[in-house]
């Protein structure tokens, strides 16, 4: 997921709230939603999650590894939850930083900015830690461009990005498809230029062989090396997620072609990318990492959603040369959640519903939770894509919406579940134990108690 930064303007607007109290000092009190059963939100509440997607912070000053394609500069209206109006905010504070006001007048959020420099000042390195410990979530997956300090392993595990890999040629002719490409492009040259300086090569191989052999797979296994669990594609900012079987020549032809001078058409440029798309899965699953996919209709006013479709990927996923790799559509697919949850009929296809807990509220995600579960409930993944959108909204304040949405999202479902006689009390806290926890230890072997 991406942000645009939430202003200060806006962040200065002061909004009243009526809001329930959750109990200080025990941070993952259950809110019970309207319609969940007590009993079950109070056990879902103390599981100790793995959260499958987020872009947690270093403590590193500027952080500036967080994201690959941060989307500052794309002018992004924001959808209702993300607007300061939603009552969860505030409840963040309060869990978090035991903000005592409803409202964020100006003098208030001083307070607040108070409170969250002594946490970071107490915690220092440990502050991720302190995050993970207040949210309720043993193991969390943090998409970065790199891992840094505060971020370690077992607590955080690291998922690396592979779109630059896709771009060995010159992409001005695709970055001037539409104004918000023109943004992200040359963040993902960027990327590319980065690693083939941790790898110190300084100009891009002659032929495509060459260029598999000596960046693709080496970045790939470094990233392994580094403690990578999964890679992560961005590529539904940039193109649509239809990645053809290609045949190998032309991309060979294609490669040598212009590697050299001169800008590949849409059509050249994008069997290079299909062929180079499939390698990395092949390679990814090689290595035992699994491939994230992000699918959602969101951000950005000229972000193709119709390309986002996850049914776009059934023939790689029913391609056989890529059963040894295991993906994940992250997001779910958003509004394509019913048809990320019948790609889960696929061996190696699983999903996840972090971003919606942070743009849907419960009871959205509870419908979709319920669709999903009836089909491959070891498939469902929770994920926060937990971010920074601002100076009073750190990772850590969306890392606890997240949470708390999903949570209460999760009781409503298997409320509903149980009550129309889908599944028993004890098959419901089993199936919470999975989404939460277990689904994501086996997925990428993490050993979890
Ligand atoms: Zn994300």
């Amino acid at each position: 997921m991406k942000f645009y930064r939430i202003s200060r303007a806006l962040l200065s607007c002061t909004v009243v709230l009526a809001f329930t109290l959750p109990v200080h000092g025990d941070t993952l009190a259950p809110l019970v939603q309207p319609g969940a059963d007590p009993g079950l939100t109070a056990f879902i509440a103390k599981i100790r999650a793995v959260d499958n997607h987020s872009h947690a912070n270093s403590t590193v000053r500027g952080d500036p590894d967080y994201d690959a394609l941060p989307l500052d500069g794309v002018p992004i209206e924001m959808p209702a939850q993300l607007r300061l109006e939603n009552p969860d905010w505030i409840a963040a504070y309060k869990a978090l930083y035991q903000y005592p006001y409803d409202d964020m007048s100006e003098a208030h959020m001083r307070v607040l900015r108070g409170a969250m420099q002594d946490v970071a000042r107490e915690q220092r390195e440990d502050f991720p830690t302190w995050v993970l410990n207040q949210v309720g979530t043993e193991v969390l997956l943090a998409n970065r461009i790199a891992m840094g300090p505060g971020l370690m392993s077992p607590r955080f595990r690291w998922v690396s990005y592979a779109d630059a890999l896709l771009l060995p040629l010159s992409t001005k002719a695709e970055a001037a498809v539409t104004p918000d490409r023109e943004i992200l492009y040359p963040l993902e040259d960027k990327l590319l230029r980065h690693y083939l300086s941790d790898l110190k090569i300084a100009t891009l191989p002659a032929t495509l062989d060459a260029y598999l052999e000596s960046v693709v797979t080496p970045t790939l296994e470094a990233q392994r090396k580094a403690g990578c669990v999964a890679i992560k594609f961005e590529a539904a900012y940039l193109r649509s997620l239809a990645f053809a079987e290609a045949d190998a020549d032309t991309a060979k032809r294609i490669y040598a072609q212009f590697i050299a001078a001169g800008e590949p058409s849409h059509a050249e440029y994008k069997t290079l990318q299909d062929f180079l798309f499939r390698y990395i899965a092949r390679e990814a699953g090689r290595l035992g990492m699994a491939v994230h996919i992000h699918s959602f209709e969101g951000f950005g006013p000229y972000y193709d959603v119709a390309g986002a479709d996850p049914m776009l990927l059934e023939p790689v996923f029913n391609d056989p040369a890529l059963r040894n790799t295991r993906f994940v559509i992250v997001h779910g697919g958003g509004m394509y959640a019913t048809e990320a949850g019948a790609m889960t009929w696929k061996p190696n296809v699983y999903v996840d519903f972090s971003l919606m807990t942070v743009v849907y509220p419960p009871a959205r995600i509870a419908g979709i939770l319920r669709q999903w579960l009836t089909l491959y409930p070891e498939k469902v993944l929770f994920g926060s894509d937990a971010i920074g959108m601002g100076p009073d909204i750190g990772w850590e304040v969306t890392a606890w919406v997240a949470a708390s949405t999903a949570r209460k999202a999760l009781a409503l479902a298997l409320t509903e579940m149980m009550q129309a006689g889908e599944v028993s009390r004890a098959r419901a806290e089993e199936i919470a134990t999975m989404v939460l926890r277990t689904n994501a230890g086996t997925l990428y072997s993490l050993g979890l108690e």
